[in-house]
């Protein structure tokens, strides 16, 4: 095996009640990767899109990765990869995430799957710093195991995969900037006991409702008492969207990832296109450009095409 072919998916991470620790994997957007083993000890990135992404190894998330998967063994050799990406850099929906666990899941399948899931989660996280500032897996986790997953904790890592049941989201991407630093700097710096107690009560909900395939206790369970309250404010029509996707029959959602993107669940693949259109009418009133996704839940993660 000389060279491994990835689909690497788009993430949705602050899954609502969830922040910081639900995610899930989407079947599109996916950046297209080949990762080859190479003599040379280095991490060499070829960009073939239009993103200007860094080529340099060590600022690119990809590289970042696998940067760190070459020193834990400590090898002789080193990996060519090749990105093609489709998903947005900055859009909300794992972009550098994409990057981050497609390449150091195909660089283990050329290294005899020598490395668990869990691991190529650690070494993604390497990736993610680069990106953001400080390792982080809501987006890698979704991406490397599939479907749904909870990041339990960070150290010692601890991912919990989650059962759910047919679910589809409609994504809209409006292409404005939301730098993930400012988002950060929204946050409260403490909560309440009364909306803390409100938000841990939601997230075991939800996790119930995914288990045992129950669409209104999904739906009830996803509000946010915490983070979309302050954040919704940067994108704009965020009530709109929301207030007509759930009476267009949506089971609810929120901001992906810390925006600009916003996302729906919904029971079926007919609802999810109904929500598209309901989205699409509401920013066709506004002089944003933005793109929509309908996609189902992608329980495989990053896929192998050779
Ligand atoms: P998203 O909001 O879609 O999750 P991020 O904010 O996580 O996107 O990542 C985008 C940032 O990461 C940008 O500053 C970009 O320059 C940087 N970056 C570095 N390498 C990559 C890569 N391979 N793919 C995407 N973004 C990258």
């Amino acid at each position: 095996m000389s060279e491994i072919r990835v689909l690497s998916p788009a993430t949705v991470a602050n899954v609502v009640c969830g922040f910081d620790c639900l995610g899930f994997a989407l079947s599109a957007p996916c950046d297209e990767m080949i990762v080859r083993i190479i003599e040379r000890k280095i991490v060499r990135i070829v960009n073939r899109d239009d993103f200007n992404l860094p080529t340099k190894p060590e600022k690119n998330v990809a590289g970042a990765a696998l940067l760190s998967m070459l020193r834990a063994i400590d090898a002789d050799f080193g990996f060519e990869v090749e990105i093609t990406k489709h998903i947005k850099p900055g859009s909300g929906i794992g972009s550098s995430s994409a990057s981050a666990a497609g390449a150091v899941v195909a660089a283990n399948k050329l290294l005899n799957e020598r490395f668990s899931r869990l691991e190529l989660v650690e070494f993604a996280m390497d990736g993610e710093k680069v990106a953001s500032g400080d390792r982080h897996a809501d987006n890698v986790a979704p991406c490397i195991f599939g479907g749904f997953t909870l990041v339990r904790s960070l150290n010692p890592l601890d991912v919990v995969t989650l059962d759910f049941p047919p679910l589809f989201v409609t994504i809209i991407h409006p292409q404005i900037e939301i730098k993930t630093s400012e988002a950060r700097k929204m946050l409260p710096a403490q909560v309440s006991l009364k909306d803390a107690i409100r938000q841990w009560s939601n997230v075991g909900a939800l996790v119930s409702g995914l288990q045992k395939g129950d669409y209104e206790l999904i739906s009830r369970a996803l509000e946010d008492f915490i983070v979309e309250p302050v954040r919704k404010i940067l994108i704009p029509k965020f009530d709109e969207i929301k207030n007509e996707s759930l009476k267009g029959g949506a089971l609810g959602g929120g901001i992906s990832g810390s925006g600009p993107s916003i996302f729906m669940l919904s029971e079926t693949l007919e609802t999810a296109q109904k929500i598209e259109k309901v989205m699409r009418e509401i920013y066709e009133q506004t002089t944003i450009d933005f793109n929509i996704y309908v996609s189902e839940i992608n329980s495989e993660g990053v896929k192998f095409v050779n």
